[in-house]
């Protein structure tokens, strides 16, 4: 019979209702699957529960929870057939999106999952994600880091939330999904990473560098604010930039700060707004100017993906000049090559 792990880190799948809303429950998931009898029958793998202490709503999730289970998972590798990870919605595109950076020679499945509504409410999407989630990471050969909601299962480095009240609360913009389910499972063979041969072996690469942020232009922005957050100990900054890769390059201040930036050191990676497509910088000319200031081109990157890959790279040892290189080159199946 197979077997898998379960790993609950929090978020509303297991919380209980308190006076100040959604709280995580610590015992509440195990006294609820105890009576699930679903899970007894066959496809349902057996199952262990490490449930983490403390629980935390997703977004409260932080570096050091991911190296829990990252660490977890490889400890734990061979004796699974695969893993579950239970975690809240808000930041399971983050997590989905580091762990796969982390988890260097996965050969299991690793499906994070969570819901809008808890298992103790009436009407839920929890008990599905769940069971289904189960019987992924239990019967099929998946051997990367997916993200399971309601009818999809995605890479988990292309997936975003995007519902806060929807039942299909994530997306894939930029990949096809590598499962649907509905009244049967179906499996998207050739959207699956392939596992590394042997003798590969799981080896966890940490994520311990903090020092980068996001900003998103918008019409009107300080540039004094941009210049006083592209000082150290920032090392890196995702630039959100407008449609495939535009900025406000009529504007000298702006531009002179990104380059001056780009000069000291400072890796400036620029992504989308957008929720589809690829980021080019090269269709108009106010993107090119974006280049010639040292913006390396995250092309279909979700931000999600692009933040913790920056977090990841820094993470590695890298020169300035490698994590340049690397940041806009595929690593996990996270961004879209050009013969895609
Ligand atoms: N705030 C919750 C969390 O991310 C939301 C959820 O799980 O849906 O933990």
């Amino acid at each position: 019979m197979k077997k898998i792990c379960v790993i609950n880190t929090g978020g509303t799948l297991s919380m209980r209702q308190s006076e100040s809303g959604y709280r995580p429950s610590p015992g509440y998931l195990a006294s609820q699957m105890a009576n699930m009898d679903e899970l007894s029958q066959s496809p349902m793998p057996e199952f262990d529960l490490l449930e983490y202490e403390p629980l935390v709503d997703s977004s409260n999730m932080t570096p050091h929870i991911w190296r829990k289970i990252a660490n977890d998972i490889e400890e734990r590798h061979t004796a699974y057939d695969g893993f579950v990870v239970l975690h809240g919605t808000d930041t399971m595109a983050y997590s989905a999106a580091a762990l796969a950076f982390m988890l260097d020679g996965l050969s299991r499945p690793v499906i994070l999952t969570g819901a809008q509504l808890p298992l103790g409410q009436i009407r839920n999407d929890a008990r599905e994600n769940l069971k289904t989630a189960m019987v992924l990471a239990a019967n099929y050969q998946i051997p990367e880091v997916g993200l399971l909601f309601g009818d999809h299962l995605f890479r988990g480095c292309r997936s975003t939330k995007v519902s806060a009240t929807r039942f299909d609360a994530f997306d894939s913009p930029n990949y096809p999904p590598l499962a649907t389910v509905g009244t049967s499972i179906e499996i998207f063979e050739e959207n699956l990473r392939l596992a590394k041969p042997p003798p590969a072996r799981l080896q966890v690469k940490p994520i311990e560098t903090t020092e980068v942020a996001a900003f998103r232009l918008f019409p009107g922005m300080s540039i004094d604010i941009l210049h006083h957050l592209l000082q150290r100990p920032l090392k890196g900054i995702i630039l959100e930039t407008f449609g495939d890769g535009n900025g406000p390059t009529e504007n000298r201040e702006f531009l002179d700060a990104i380059s001056s930036a780009t000069e000291a050191g400072m890796v400036i990676l620029g992504c989308t707004q957008c929720l589809h497509g690829e980021m080019t910088q090269g269709s108009y000319a106010t993107g090119t100017a974006l280049t010639e200031a040292g913006v390396i081109p995250g092309r279909d990157m979700t931000i999600e993906a692009a933040l913790t890959k920056m977090q990841f790279l820094f993470s590695q040892n890298f020169s300035i000049n490698q994590i340049r290189e690397k940041i806009g080159q595929n690593i996990v199946g996270e961004i879209s090559t050009i013969t895609d």
